[in-house]
């Protein structure tokens, strides 16, 4: 139970276990959390808060918690270590992997759950310190798609809209979203909204919580997104609800978009959707008229080999009513990661640099080369991403690998290749401040803070920067991220370019680097955003109010200034059903666990919500298949089989089976899902693929 004490002080933050980014207060004695409250003040949560957001400072004292760097050792599995011999081992290998096979045979990868600071000096660090091209993030598994898509269609990685204009829109498509689940806080935007007599179209194969309310519920069959959006189009231009001024004026492509959807009839979309006809027309019906709507999408249509298509069908819907750049209008993609919008703007991608700048592009390198003041020709070009990474690691190109709050091996697909990859590393760092499952591979695990061990800030799924405040600091001998990042840079002679005083002076140079870029940051300072409860980029100098909605004067970010439209034929999954593998087998979220589970899992009364993995099965597949709720079922793939109950619900399409993957080892989802990836974002297909499932008689 929590302690009832008067705290020593209040610390107002957020919670990072979503992209809402919800207001928090903590109470904080004698250097432990002792209690929360909602923050009342914050326009996002107005004092609302989910049950992760509620029991997340229920992690802080586990047992688990790494309080020293720890070393590899045959007789006892990890030894504790000094920072020295950490830092040590760690440089030393680094230098002797890159000296022996080359600079990019060492990989980093980053993550999403990290502040914007940490995510902007891990580029930086791989760039200057490691002078590799191999580095990536987790959010490559998460936002990647829905960014490339932004980016082709409007030049910017957006959300158009803050979620204040939610409320506002008449009509609302929720494509692929499990939003009360994942996103919880933000439901009270969509109940606003239906309070203002909007209607709620929901788009999944499983009828989820968000669903259950809907004014229109297609239950679309998995892996076949671009199709029921080019159906739903078909009907806006059947029955004239398109507007030809706006597409004249600020599109280009309409023709191409028009021509491709013309056959996509009710019925032939509901032969390949397995949507009903009359519910396609339908969403014509509810979308076409309004002055006003919003599109919000998440995984569900993005997590595919044509994750990037599927996007930019959806946005034809947005473009081809004109509905954007005004009050009530726009979209927005679903960041379940804490800081999966800001994670994937300051360069800790591979194809990234600060301020959302291209790493291929000439003038973008010299810019930041400049700023850095390293020559232009030490910039490394586009590497490999997380998953090509572990391929490469798999195949013996990369030798060496440093990670941070990252756990690969649960949320990479195809986990068994994972494990052969992580096992063939010559060098392996970790940072972190649990032991998660990929860290036991690890030859040095350095621990690393918590959110509330340090400060930075985030960007929620709206674009809008928030300040996390430091409440605690890090147990033991556990150190803030960036130390590390910068003690090791140190170590490898690049003290000049990671000599901070603490994460304030990141950030500062962090907007500095952003000047002039898309993604720009330069009129924040962390005092601003503090006072402003939160700026919206982009926001170019001190003066510059922020920008809460895109698009207001119909100016894209594109070369031409006009939204860019193209659609696409439906191509089936990169694995479909067959008589081996009949069923098909699709992952995601449950409300009370966290992305791998590395934290959620250490929180026993979220554990006792949803205590293991199971698979839902719809009653029709369940009788086909001899099976009853909670007997024990083998579920395999062509890659790999997991052993767990059965949960027989009428909320799935009976065609599919559903397992949430934020366990590991012989509970992973992901021993089963395809890494086969979308050409463009490199995102892997983990929400389709073949499986066959078996009762085991014997359990
Ligand atoms: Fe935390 Fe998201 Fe829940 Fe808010 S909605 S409390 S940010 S997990």
């Amino acid at each position: 139970g929590w302690d009832t004490r008067e705290p020593d002080k209040l610390v107002d933050t957020h919670c990072c276990f979503c992209g809402v980014q919800c207001g928090i207060t903590l109470k904080v004695k004698e250097n432990r959390v002792i209690g929360f409250e909602p923050r009342e003040d914050f326009p996002v949560n107005e004092g609302k808060l989910c049950p992760k957001g509620v029991k997340r400072y229920m992690q802080n004292e586990h047992p688990d918690r790494l309080k020293s760097p720890l070393i590899a050792d045959p007789l006892t599995g990890f030894r504790k270590a000094s920072w020295d011999e950490a830092y040590s081992k760690t440089v030393d290998e680094i230098n002797r992997i890159q000296a022996k096979y080359g600079k990019d045979s060492f990989a980093f990868l980053g993550g999403a759950s990290m502040t914007n600071e940490k995510a902007y000096l891990n580029g930086k660090f791989a760039r200057i310190a490691l002078q590799t091209a191999n580095i990536d993030y987790n959010g490559r598994l998460c936002m990647v798609s829905a960014g490339a898509a932004n980016k082709i269609a409007f030049g910017i990685d957006r959300a158009a809209s803050p979620w204040e204009d939610i409320p506002k829109a008449k009509v609302i498509i929720l494509a692929g979203t499990n939003l009360a689940e994942c996103f919880p806080v933000l439901t009270k935007f969509i109940w606003k909204a239906r309070d203002n007599g909007a209607k709620i179209i929901v788009i999944d194969p499983r009828v989820t919580p968000i669903a259950r309310t809907a004014d229109l519920y297609l239950p679309v069959k998995p892996g076949r997104d671009s199709a029921l959006a080019n159906g739903i189009l078909h009907q806006l231009i059947k029955n004239n609800w398109t507007d030809e001024g706006f597409l004249a004026n600020h599109t280009d492509g309409w023709e191409q978009v028009a021509e491709t959807v013309e056959k996509y009839t009710p019925e032939y979309t509901e032969k390949i959707t397995g949507v009903p006809a009359a519910s396609i027309i339908k969403a014509g019906e509810l979308w076409g008229p309004p002055e006003t709507s919003m599109l919000l999408h998440a995984r569900g249509i993005e997590h595919h080999t044509k994750g990037v298509e599927n996007v930019l069908s959806y946005m034809n819907l947005v473009l081809a009513t004109g509905r954007i750049g005004r009050e009530g209008c726009g979209y927005g993609a679903i960041t379940g990661q804490g800081n999966g919008q800001g994670g994937r703007e300051h360069g800790q991608r591979c194809n990234q640099l600060p301020g959302g700048r291209d790493i291929n592009n000439k003038d973008h390198r010299e810019h930041i080369a400049n700023f850095w003041g390293v020559e232009e020709s030490s910039l490394p070009y586009e590497g490999l991403t997380a998953c090509e990474i572990i391929d490469a690691i798999e195949e013996g190109k990369i030798k060496g690998l440093l990670s941070i709050s990252f756990n690969p091996l649960v949320s990479i697909p195809d986990s068994n290749r994972t494990r052969k990859a992580l096992e063939k590393l010559e060098y392996f760092g970790c940072i972190d401040f649990f032991m998660n499952e990929t860290a036991r591979y690890a030859d040095v695990v350095m621990a690393g803070s918590l959110q509330e061990e340090d400060e930075g800030t985030v960007t929620t799924g709206e674009g809008r920067c928030v300040k996390l405040n430091q409440s605690v600091t890090p147990p033991g001998d556990a150190k803030a991220d960036w130390k590390i990042i910068c003690d090791l840079a140190e170590r490898l002679g690049k003290k000049d370019y990671f000599d901070y005083t603490g994460p304030g002076q990141i950030f500062d140079e962090l907007a500095r680097a952003s000047a002039g870029g898309v993604n720009d940051y330069s009129g924040m300072s962390w005092e601003r955003i503090e006072q402003e409860n939160g700026v919206f980029w982009p926001c170019k100098g001190e003066s510059h109010p922020g920008t809460p909605r895109l698009f207001e004067d119909k100016k894209f970010y594109t070369p031409n200034g006009k939204a860019q439209m193209k659609g696409f034929e439906y191509r089936p999954p990169a694995e479909d059903v067959d008589a081996e593998y009949p069923i098909i087998f699709t992952t995601g979220r449950v409300v009370s666990q966290y992305l791998s589970g590395t934290q959620t899992r250490r929180i026993g009364s979220l554990v006792d919500q949803y205590p293991e993995p199971l698979c839902e099965l719809h009653p029709m597949l369940a009788d086909h298949l001899g099976i009853q709720d909670g007997d024990i079922l083998k579920v395999s793939s062509r890659r790999g089989h997991i052993i767990l109950p059965a949960q027989v619900v009428k909320t799935i399409r009976p065609d599919t089976v559903f397992i949430p993957y934020h366990w590991a080892d012989k509970k992973a989802a992901n021993q089963l899902t395809n890494r086969e990836l979308d050409p463009t974002s490199k995102i892997p297909e983990f929400k389709v693929c073949a499986c066959k499932v078996e009762k085991i008689e014997d359990a």
